[in-house]
């Protein structure tokens, strides 16, 4: 039994809109989820992930209108690194961020080898990394008509969080079968692997707030959810229960060095409720807000996406 890599990666906006155009206009991922916070259904999750709607590729966003801005700290998920096949995509997206406005830095290569990179942040400060990374792995592409196939974003390679004391997680970490690499911890399934570093914390208290991750989510097969629950509490973790997001199931616990993690399953996935071709284009609720509807719609700012306008 393997985790098959990241499934998703929830992070925090204070402006729906300026967060669509980022994450579709500019970075030309697909919104494959309009929804509302099952947890607050006045406010928008926002779902951007390749044109399939793959967990791996899926960045989510909970909206918090006019959220403060907020900072990564200790125990925070500070920088989301996306894969990306050679170095003419690096160099396609820095001219394409600058066309933009988005500030960016050239990363050299860590060592011989290696692959170049490129660092940016969102409007609201989320920071991400584009990386040359060298796999099998799929390719999770979304369709941009500026954007060529052969120098978009493939999904998520690694996620970086700030911890002082990373060894406190060592334990939870092996139960989970994440297993050590050069500095880095590797969880790798069948389909997909991804990378789970800790660095050392700034000296500044982190903050919740806009433009930082607020969870954390690592794939599992379908029929394998109910053991990693088991598994996660001899790690030492206090899980949930399993909660059903309707296009995944879920369980969330705390991880030692601070982050927050969550296991999600594979499926059922987001075209189990609008056809492929079609997602994220409507306002879609799980079925048990459908009676709601009227009233969580009058709530809710009414967003644009780019890329309806585009075709
Ligand atoms: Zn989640």
């Amino acid at each position: 039994m393997k985790l098959e890599g990241i499934h998703h990666i929830t992070a925090i906006t204070g402006d729906a809109q300026g967060n669509v155009d980022f994450y579709t206009g500019v970075l030309g991922l697909r919104m494959v989820k309009k929804t509302v916070n099952q947890d607050d259904p006045s406010v928008y999750h926002l779902f951007y992930a390749d044109e399939h709607g793959s967990p791996g590729a899926d960045l989510t966003f909970f909206e918090f209108p006019g959220a403060a801005p907020g900072r990564a700290g200790e125990g925070m998920v500070h920088r989301v690194v996306w894969r990306v096949v050679s170095e003419e995509a690096i160099g396609f997206w820095q001219e394409r961020l600058g066309g933009h406005d988005v500030a960016c830095e050239w990363v050299d290569p860590p060592a011989p080898g290696a692959g170049s990179a490129l660092r940016f942040r969102d409007p609201e400060g989320l920071e991400h990394e584009l990386r040359v990374a060298r796999t099998s792995d799929p390719p999770l592409i979304a369709d941009h008509p500026e954007v060529p196939a052969e120098v978009a974003l493939q999904g998520f390679h690694e996620a970086r969080a700030y911890a002082r004391a990373p060894e406190a997680s060592q334990r939870l970490l092996e139960t989970l079968g994440f297993s050590p690499r050069d500095g880095a911890w590797e969880v790798r399934g069948e389909r997909r692997g991804g990378l789970w570093v800790y660095d050392a914390p700034p000296d500044d208290r982190g903050r919740q707030g806009a433009g930082t991750v607020h969870h954390i989510a690592w794939a599992s097969e379908m029929d394998d959810h109910e053991e990693w629950r088991r598994r996660a509490i001899e790690g030492g973790a206090r899980p949930t229960g399993v909660i059903d997001r309707f296009w995944f199931r879920s369980i969330y616990f705390r991880e030692p060095s601070g982050a927050l993690f969550e296991i999600a399953t594979l499926g059922p996935g987001f075209d189990a409720d609008e056809p492929l071709e079609h997602l994220g284009e409507k306002l879609v609720l799980p079925p048990r807000f459908e009676p709601a509807r009227e009233q969580i719609e009058a709530q809710l700012t009414p967003i644009e996406n780019p890329r309806t306008a585009l075709r």
